[in-house]
């Protein structure tokens, strides 16, 4: 059987990077030794890395004002890592809430200086979704704006285009980084852990304006301090090399299929069939409100719980494996990264249409 896998993450990587990892692991470019045995400051491993960063600001059409950062820490590093780095000598940050790791960077914040909170989560006839931006109160002398455009667990998503004036907009892009087309210029900091949307745990992409620089907290460890890291071309301490260039794979298969846009469309395509199965029944629900749905992560329960275990067993059995839904939300949960084909929701929805025929 086929087996796509919906987990959210570490995710899906496209099969055919896999295979070309396959096909080079233990013998890189002629070498005889694996691309992760060699030194990150060889001059082969430095054009690895190199072509892996000019392929991520190709695809995102990152300015060059911005610099781009291979980090380790995941997206809980940044958690702290931007308060470290953004304050300056100010005490204060606003910070959107819009579910589960947008509250959890909050609460890494605390450590560091007085969280305004903005709490975005509304209840619109009985649906969740999410206050529009033009409703969020910033405050005058907070730091930046923290937010979460796609929020993994809760499946609940903003897809405005933030436009704060000078306010430093900083924005936790680890579900949803280049699954569309952004103006990086609306943001002073961008980051996402790899695990979803890029490549394998282990690596953590920052894109932070240049004049953001310098301001990192004398307390800010070396690892995480945006400087020191600009400084050291990412390799401060030894990188993960493995991760850093299967990423580079990624992006040259993302260029391939066409870039962010041909993904964008691909993604929403995908989204829709989706949340069209589920909103055709009953025996099916999201409680998203349309406007907010996530087109990465899609939660849905079964009327009746008592099935999601043998829906569960079924499906594993049927190659869809992670459907379970995340433990504080329970159901059902579909992730669908770039890397999900629109066959593999194809295959998906076939089987939650003949799972009501025979249990609903
Ligand atoms: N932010 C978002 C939106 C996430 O989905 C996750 C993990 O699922 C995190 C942050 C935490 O990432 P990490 O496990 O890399 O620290």
């Amino acid at each position: 059987t086929q087996v796509y896998n919906f987990s959210s993450g570490p995710a899906m990587l496209p099969a055919e990077v896999l295979r070309r990892a396959q096909s080079e692991l233990c013998d890189w470019q002629g070498l005889g030794t694996s691309v992760m045995e060699i030194s990150h400051r060889g001059k082969e491993f430095i054009q690895v890395a190199e072509e892996a960063e000019k392929d991520f600001r190709f695809l995102l059409q990152i300015p060059s004002n911005y610099k781009v950062l291979f980090c380790h820490g995941g997206g809980r590093g940044q958690f702290a890592g931007v308060p470290l780095n953004l304050l300056g000598d100010k005490t204060s940050a606003d910070y959107v809430d819009g579910g589960y790791w947008a509250s959890s960077a909050v609460k890494e914040a605390h450590k560091y200086c007085t969280p305004n909170v903005i709490d975005a989560k509304v209840t619109v006839d009985g649906l969740r979704a999410l206050k529009p931006m033009s409703e969020w109160q910033v405050s005058e002398d907070s730091a930046y704006l923290h937010y979460c455009p796609n929020e993994t667990i809760d499946g609940i998503a903003t897809h405005e285009t933030p436009d704060f004036g000078d306010k430093v907009v900083v924005a936790d892009f680890s579900s949803s980084i280049l699954s569309h087309s952004l103006d990086i210029s609306r943001f002073g900091v961008i980051y996402a852990g790899a695990q979803k949307n890029i490549g394998p745990a282990g690596l953590t992409l920052v894109i932070v304006r240049e004049d953001l620089l310098g301001k990192a907290h004398k307390a800010c460890p070396s690892i995480l301090d945006y400087t020191v890291l600009n400084e050291n071309d990412s390799m401060f301490n030894t990188p993960p090399t493995f991760a850093w260039y299967l990423s580079g794979l990624v992006f040259k298969w993302l260029k391939e299929q066409g870039g962010v846009e041909v993904m964008d469309k691909i993604n929403r395509e995908k989204a829709s069939l989706l949340y069209g199965v589920i909103d055709k029944s009953d025996f099916y629900r999201n409680d998203v409100a349309p406007a907010n749905r996530s087109r990465m992560n899609v939660p849905f329960q079964l009327a009746d719980s008592a099935l999601d275990k043998l829906f569960l067993e079924e499906s594993f059995a049927a190659g869809l494996h992670a459907l379970k839904g995340h433990r504080v939300v329970g159901g059902m949960r579909a992730s669908i990264y770039n890397a999900m084909p629109l066959e593999g929701v194809k295959v998906l929805t076939n089987f939650m249409i003949d799972f009501e025929r025979r249990h609903g």
